[in-house]
C-alpha cells in the first residue's frame, strides 16, 4: 500500500516501551509524523526452536505496543521477513525521511545496522541511532591511556565517577505520542501469529516488570539465597527493554549499592562483546584455547537433565528447563561443576544456556561462562573450584530450594553422585596446570 506523506521510521529491537524511549523520543520530536515498526527478523527465527520461550514474550509486548499505538490513533507496522528486505519494500512504498532506532552492540546487530546503513545512503535516507539499553555504552569508560578496561573493580570506579544527572535522563516518548502518523485513509496491518512463523505458546510464566522497593533495599543481604525471592527477577526486561535502564538505575543508586553493582556488571559485559568480539568464539585469554576439556557427551546429558546426583547442581538445571530462569548462585554453582569438575568446555554450557535462558544476553551470558571457566576477564582463577556440596551448606543450608527442584531427593529414586569431588577436582586442576605453565 503508498504511503504519500512523509514519515519518519522508528524501528524497535530491544527497546520494548513507549515510556522513555530514547530513539523513539528523538523520532517522535524530529517533526515528521513517525511510523514505528518491529521487524520478526527470520536471521534470527529461523534458528530458534519452535517452542522457544521467548518469541511468545517478544509476541506479547510487541501486541501491547500495537494496542498503545492504536489507542493513540495511529498505526504499528509488524513484519516478518529479513531486516534488508522489509526496508526495501518498505522504501518504495512510502517517502521515508528518516529511520530512528536504538542501538545494539551484539556482532549480528551491528552487521545488521551497516548493511541498514548502506541502504539507506542508497536512498538517501538518514539513519540515526542512540544509546538506550545502557548508561555507558562501548567507549564512555575508558582508561586514562583510551584502552578498554578488562578488570571489573577499576570500570565499575570509573563508571561511578562518570555519573551525572544526563546518566539517568528521562526521554519522555510517553508524553509525544500525538506525534506518531495518523494516516488520512484507512491503513490496515498485519500482525503475524505465533502459528504463522512456526513457533508454540507460551508455557512459563514470566516475571512481572515491577519489583517491590524492599526486594532492592534487602538485595545486599538476600541476593544470593537462592530459596528467597531476594532478586529482582528483571532480567528479561532489561535484555528486551521492556524497562528503562536509566529508571532502574537511578532507582538503585538511591536504596542499593550492590544492586547498582549488577547493572553496572551489565554495562562492563556490554562493553567487553564490542572491545573484545574475540570472547564470542573462544576465551577471552587465548592461552586457555588448549585447555583439554574431556567433553564426555552422556556426562552433558546428566548435567544439562538436572540428574547429576548433585543436589545444587540438578535443582538449578530443573529450574532452569522448567521456568527458563536460574539463580545467579546456582548458575556459578553449575557452570563451575561443568567446566572444571566435569571438563567439559565451556561453550557448551553457554550454548545450553542461550537456548533456554528468558533473560539470554550473548554479553553477560559469555561474561558468566568465561568468569565461572576461568577464562575471562575477571575470571575466577583457575585454582577455585566450587564446591557445590559446600555451597548449598553456605547458601541453602535447610535444603528449601534443592527440595523445592528436586521432589525425589531423599528416594532412591534420586541416583547416585556421578562423580567424586575431590578427585575431579584434582584432575581439573592439573588440566589448567598444563596450559598455566
Ligand atoms: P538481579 O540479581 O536482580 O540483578 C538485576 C539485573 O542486573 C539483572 O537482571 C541483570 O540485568 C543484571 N545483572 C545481575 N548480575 C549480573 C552479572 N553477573 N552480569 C551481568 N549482568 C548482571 N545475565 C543475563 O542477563 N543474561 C544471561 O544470559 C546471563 N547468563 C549468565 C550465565 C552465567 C554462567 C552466570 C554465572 C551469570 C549469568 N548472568 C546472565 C548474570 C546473572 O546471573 C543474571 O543477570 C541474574 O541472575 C538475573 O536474575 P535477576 O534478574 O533476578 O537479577
Amino acid at each position: 500500500m503508498e504511503i504519500t506523506e512523509q514519515l519518519v521510521i522508528f524501528w524497535f529491537r530491544r527497546d520494548f516501551r513507549m515510556e522513555d524511549n530514547h530513539g523513539l523520543y528523538r523520532a517522535l520530536k524530529s517533526g515528521f509524523p513517525v511510523l514505528p515498526l518491529f521487524i520478526f527478523d527470520r536471521d534470527i527465527l529461523d534458528h530458534l526452536g519452535s517452542e522457544d520461550q521467548r518469541v511468545p514474550f517478544i509476541h506479547q509486548e510487541i501486541g501491547r505496543l500495537r494496542e498503545t499505538c492504536s489507542s493513540a490513533g495511529s498505526p504499528m507496522l509488524v513484519c516478518y521477513g529479513f531486516p534488508e528486505e522489509v526496508f526495501q519494500s518498505l522504501l518504495q512504498q512510502a517517502k521515508i525521511k528518516a529511520i530512528y532506532t536504538n542501538e545494539d552492540y551484539e556482532p549480528y546487530a551491528l552487521e545488521r545496522d551497516n548493511k541498514i546503513r548502506s541502504l539507506c545512503k542508497e536512498n538517501g535516507v538518514e539513519l540515526h541511532l542512540f544509546k538506550d539499553h545502557v548508561i555507558f555504552h562501548k567507549d564512555d569508560i575508558l582508561k586514562d591511556d583510551g584502552d578498554p578496561y578488562s578488570v571489573f573493580t577499576p570500570y565499575s570506579k570509573k563508571w561511578k565517577d562518570g555519573l551525572s544527572e544526563d546518566s539517568f535522563k528521562h526521554y519522555p516518548s510517553e508524553d509525544h505520542l500525538d506525534a506518531l502518523w495518523k494516516p488520512s485513509k484507512s491503513y490496515e496491518t498485519d500482525f503475524p501469529s505465533l502459528k504463522d512463523m512456526g513457533f508454540s505458546g507460551a508455557e512459563v510464566d514470566y516475571p512481572s516488570r515491577t519489583v517491590k522497593q524492599s526486594v532492592i533495599k534487602q538485595y545486599g543481604d538476600k541476593r544470593n539465597i537462592p530459596a528467597e525471592n531476594g532478586t529482582s527477577r528483571l532480567g528479561i526486561h532489561f535484555r528486551f527493554g521492556t524497562i528503562s535502564i536509566r529508571e532502574k538505575a537511578r532507582k538503585a543508586r538511591e536504596l542499593s549499592d550492590s544492586f547498582l553493582n549488577e547493572l553496572i556488571w551489565r554495562d562492563f559485559y556490554s562493553m567487553v562483546l564490542y572491545q573484545y568480539p574475540h570472547v564470542v568464539n573462544g576465551p577471552f585469554r587465548k592461552k586457555y584455547e588448549d585447555i583439554p576439556w574431556r567433553n564426555n557427551e552422556e556426562e552433558f546429558e546428566k548435567w544439562k537433565n538436572g540428574i547429576t546426583g548433585i543436589p545444587m547442581v540438578d535443582a538449578g538445571m530443573r529450574q532452569l528447563n522448567q521456568t527458563g530462569y536460574m539463580h545467579n548462585r546456582v548458575r556459578m554453582i553449575v557452570a563451575s561443576f561443568l567446566t572444571k569438575n566435569l571438563l567439559i568446555n565451556w561453550q557448551w554450557g553457554e550454548a545450553y544456556f542461550a537456548e533456554k535462558l528468558l533473560d539470554y544476553e550473548l554479553a553477560s551470558n559469555n561474561g558468566g561462562w568465561q568468569w565461572a571457566a576461568g577464562t575471562g576477564t575477571d575470571a575466577a582463577p583457575y585454582f577455585r573450584v566450587f564446591n557445590p556440596l559446600t555451597q548449598q551448606k553456605k547458601f541453602d543450608k535447610n535444603n528449601e530450594y534443592v527440595s523445592r527442584w528436586i521432589p525425589e531427593l531423599n528416594s532412591d529414586d534420586y541416583p547416585e553422585q556421578m562423580v567424586d569431588l575431590k578427585e575431579t577436582r584434582k584432575r581439573c586442576l592439573e588440566a589448567y596446570k598444563s596450559v598455566n605453565e
